[in-house]
């Protein structure tokens, strides 16, 4: 067999943190494979400012690298851009009338369903499978539910294939076995991928510090029993810099401010980060509270609720959870049947009465938040907790600035109160040191140069790619 079987190209994710598009081509297998297919936001940043300006077409996203230059890799017969409406009503019935070309990947694996690790799977050729794991399926699903239908957001009429952990995923003659970890978002995954020249390992995104931290010992436990890995693939988000706090130190600061806080809180959490979630209900209802979700934060927790293996509060039988109604001009068909399944329940409050009621709230906020703040118009005196990192976190092209603009005009203060869903650099190295791989890459930080230097004692052999060199195992 040639010592040259297998190629590993990053196409994002490298001296950036997400856009991971990680390309696994074995020949001895005869398999391509894709790990991940994120939207990087870092170029997305450069060219456009949601929601005034998007990507126009496909092309124009290869023109900018912000995903690779392959051949028949994008769909042809499912381009939103060029949809009549009748195409579009067809594609939600999972109907596509003009063929596919021939891919030129066998498959894409998702780690989880951050959109800096499937966004851009929505471009894809429609013969391509999308591997992702069940609770991630359900996720995305959810999300496109509640978005506009766009170039960015055009899930339908994907091959989606899902796995749990520990199942065993063939592609030609290559096996792929995902094993969970704990990070910001349930169902997240790593990948023991049995390569023809030896066992790459993919981290994913992971930590050590999060309620179910079981589950990335359960995948270092997976990676200890194959033996050493020829090459981990590694996150290193917090190679520079990190603090050190864990989700119970959250729930302990929140919930001291919360006792004897008299007026409004609101919180601003990720819309994807169910332990926060659990984090603030937990808190609410210690305090006497209600927890005040918006009726997109409520569907999509409500579709992780449902996610096998989950401990979860049922959202449905909550009544100390209530869904905010917009008063807008015009509601979508699953906004609208959320709400009027909730107002049944008496869970619906709308902006007026969380204000003139301030003390018994925790109002929450995810990617709209200068939005919400504005037409909640909250009282002077009110307090907002910063639950994310700072200034962006992964899914939110917010000004942080603007939003500190609106709560000095309102009178409101904010505090940080954070845990991140990233390893810190003491949980990196001791991962390291603990499964030995032959070589590391770094993703998904902004610091490779860094990684290579200040891990060098653990691994003494740190492979810095740039965006798409590739190394050959
Ligand atoms: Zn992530």
């Amino acid at each position: 067999m040639s010592s040259k079987n297998v190629t590993i190209t990053v196409f994002g994710g490298v001296e950036e943190i997400g856009g991971n598009k990680i390309l696994i081509a074995d020949s001895g297998y005869d398999v391509k494979i894709f790990l991940d297919f994120g939207k990087s936001f870092e170029i997305s940043r450069r060219y456009y400012e949601s929601p005034f300006t998007r990507p126009s077409t496909i092309q124009e996203l290869i023109s900018i690298e912000s995903v690779p230059d392959i051949s028949n890799l994008y769909t042809v017969a499912c381009d939103i851009t060029k949809a009549t409406r009748e195409e579009r009503e067809n594609w939600k019935n999972g109907k596509y009338s003009e063929e596919e070309p021939e891919p030129p990947v066998d498959a894409v694996l998702v780690s989880h369903a951050h959109l800096d690790h499937y966004g851009y799977v929505s471009l894809l050729n429609r013969k391509i499978p999308i591997y992702l794991g069940e609770c991630a399926e359900k996720i995305v699903k959810a999300r496109m539910e509640t978005s506009t239908l766009n170039l960015e957001t055009n899930y339908l009429c994907l091959d989606f294939k899902t796995f749990h952990s520990g199942s065993k995923i063939k592609i030609n003659g290559l096996e792929i076995e995902p094993i969970h970890v704990d990070h910001s978002i349930p169902g997240a995954y790593g990948f023991l991928v049995y390569s023809s020249e030896g066992m790459i390992v993919y981290t994913g995104d992971f930590r050590m510090h999060g309620h179910a931290s079981q589950l990335t010992q359960d995948f270092k436990d997976r990676i200890l029993d194959e033996g050493t890995p020829e090459i981990l693939i590694c996150e290193g988000t917090h190679t520079d810099k990190s603090i050190i706090s864990d989700e119970n130190e959250v729930r302990r600061k929140v919930s001291q401010v919360a006792e004897t806080y008299e007026d409004l809180i609101i919180a601003d959490f990720n819309i994807t980060d169910f332990d926060r979630f659990r984090t603030f209900l937990r808190v609410a209802r210690e305090t006497m509270r209600k927890l005040v979700l918006s009726t997109k934060q409520y569907f999509i927790f409500s579709a992780m609720n449902a996610c096998k293996g989950l401990e979860t509060p049922c959202l449905d039988k909550s009544n100390d959870i209530l869904v905010l109604d917009p008063q807008k001009k015009r509601y979508s068909v699953w906004e609208r049947k959320l709400l009027e399944k909730m107002r049944r329940k008496d869970r619906v409050v709308n902006y007026d009465e969380v204000r003139s009621k301030g003390e018994e709230y925790i109002f929450c906020t995810s990617i709209d938040s200068i939005t919400q703040v504005k037409q909640l118009k909250p009282p002077e005196g009110s307090l907002y907790i910063l639950s994310t990192s700072e200034p962006f976190n992964e899914e939110k092209e917010l000004s942080f600035e603007k939003l500190l603009n609106w709560l000095e005009f309102y009178g409101l203060s904010m505090i940080h109160v954070h845990a991140s869903g990233h390893a810190g650099p003491l949980e990196i190295r001791k991962f390291l040191k603990e499964t030995r791989p032959k070589k590391v890459i770094p993703v998904h930080t902004e610091k490779p140069m860094q990684f290579k230097r200040y891990y060098r004692k653990c691994v003494k052999d740190v492979v810095v790619l740039r965006q798409g060199h590739s190394y050959v195992l």
